[in-house]
């Protein structure tokens, strides 16, 4: 379409009721939760952009199969479904299924890491550099250095550094390295893409030092968009198949369907390789289940194989990606800080630039995070020192390289609407930004106390 208003490509069937609430209201719910948004009850919330995982509207199609489901032990006829789904789209020979996309991971990297052994990435998301350091392993984050500098354009900042690559694989060998990972897209910074040309330079280099390299393809669909859009030489592919392409490239993957499968819960391990895969199955059936269900149910398994062909449909993913791209272009014209470009499925502000007066350890992050909610009733998440702050022996703060709040846009929930509403409470926090006050923590736990960490304003 050439028109300007960006289309929802889809009418709605089932609604679910948002409650509206005063900002009144909200003042004493947020109290309620000590100041952090975790600790809030999702009914009370109007827009929720806690994060996109597990978060998507299914289509009407997903619905109807869902009753379709085969809960058979064995030979479920909505395995071979996702089964012949998935290998269609990947074009590797096994697939595991699993609950969740942590699954596959702590399968398959727990079975090639193990003390001494080093994991390269372009960055490994926090679940797959959990998994790997579980093991004893070491995970090595290699993106391109343009990744550092949040307000720097470039059209695929999800992008390995090759250079560091070649030679971190000279250092390790393959006997040492356990594999590489490409996470497409990189889910740092929002989403940022990955080039085709960067996963051919990646995979060559693998094939050459006999190094496996594996996607973490939880957007694989929005990494193809921005390929298909930004990459010289794809215009005239598909979506679908310039996914094909990237999967050509390495010996397997990892996937959350949580997020591009277009479902609630769900995940599979595909590879290329039978050693590997008679190795993973042993500790999927451990794990996770029989062979034909993994950690799942036949109606999820219907669900997925759906999901995974309506996430390459043209006018979805023209959608999704510009209602994200609105978004963070209105807010960066009204003068709001945040990571450029916009990536597939968040918009990033940077929190201490959008209240220079609120000092580091008074945490501007949480500040507007509480802001987004009292004022609007949207929920948000810091990704700043709350999240990832330390001590010093002293009990001084080891502040976060950024402080950053995400906004993630759950896949065909919102409409643009709701997108305008946003834009809307950020045009109130703007000029109310003088009156904000910081935070500190008055009870936080030893390991990922952002969960339930207690606040109160700052004096
Ligand atoms: C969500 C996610 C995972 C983990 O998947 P879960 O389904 O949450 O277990 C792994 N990698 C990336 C890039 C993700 O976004």
């Amino acid at each position: 379409m050439k028109f300007k208003t960006i289309f929802e490509p889809f009418k709605i069937k089932s609604v679910e009721p948002i409650i509206m609430s005063s900002e009144e209201e909200r003042s004493l719910f947020l109290e309620e939760a000590n100041f952090n948004p975790f600790q809030l009850h999702s009914k009370d919330i109007l827009i929720d952009f806690l994060t996109d995982s597990g978060t998507s509207a299914m289509s009407s199609k997903q619905w109807s199969a869902i009753m379709d489901g085969d809960e058979a032990y064995a030979g479920s006829k909505s395995w071979l479904k996702m089964e012949e789904e998935v290998k269609d789209l990947t074009g590797f020979e096994y697939i595991l299924p699993t609950h969740q996309g942590r699954a596959g991971e702590r399968i398959l990297y727990g079975y090639l890491g193990g003390k001494g052994k080093i994991f390269i990435s372009n960055t490994h998301f926090d679940t797959t550099r959990a998994n790997i350091e579980f093991s004893g392993a070491e995970a090595i984050d290699i993106p391109i250095a343009e990744s550092a500098e949040p307000m720097l354009s470039h059209p695929f900042k999800g992008n390995m550094d090759t250079d560091k690559l070649k030679e971190l694989l000279k250092k390790y060998g393959s006997k040492k390295i356990g594999a590489v990972i490409m996470t497409v897209t990189n889910n740092s910074g929002g989403g940022q893409p990955v080039s085709m040309k960067n996963a051919i330079e990646v995979s060559n280099l693998c094939k050459k030092f006999n190094v496996k390299f594996f996607l973490d393809c939880c957007r694989i669909a929005e990494n193809s968009y921005f390929i298909k859009t930004r990459e010289p030489g794809y215009i005239n592919l598909s979506y679908r198949n310039i996914a094909k392409e990237m999967f050509a490239l390495c010996d397997g993957c990892v996937m959350s369907a949580k997020k591009d499968g277009l479902v609630n819960m769900g995940g599979f391990l595909a590879l290329k390789d039978k050693e590997l895969a008679d190795a993973c199955t042993n500790l999927l059936i451990i794990t996770e289940g029989f062979v034909t269900y993994g950690g799942l149910s036949g109606r999820d398994m219907e669900a997925i194989a759906l999901g995974l062909r309506e996430v390459f449909d043209e006018d979805y993913l023209k959608y999704r990606i510009r209602s994200t791209e609105y978004l963070g272009e209105m807010l960066y014209k009204m003068g709001v800080p945040l990571i450029w470009p916009i990536g597939g499925h968040a918009v990033y502000i940077d929190a201490r630039s959008f209240y220079p007066h609120i000092p580091v350890d008074k945490y501007p992050g949480q500040a507007l995070v509480c802001e987004l909610y009292i004022k609007g009733g949207i929920r948000s998440v810091e990704i700043g020192s709350v999240m990832f702050g330390k001590y010093d022996k002293k009990g001084n703060l080891i502040p976060a390289p950024n402080e950053l709040v995400r906004l993630a846009i759950p896949r065909r929930v919102y409409t643009q609407s709701h997108i305008e509403y946003v834009i809307e409470v950020f045009k109130i926090l703007i000029e109310n930004k003088r009156d904000v006050k910081g935070f500190v923590i008055t009870e936080e736990s030893e390991f990922l106390r952002h969960f339930t960490a207690k606040f109160k304003h700052a004096e």
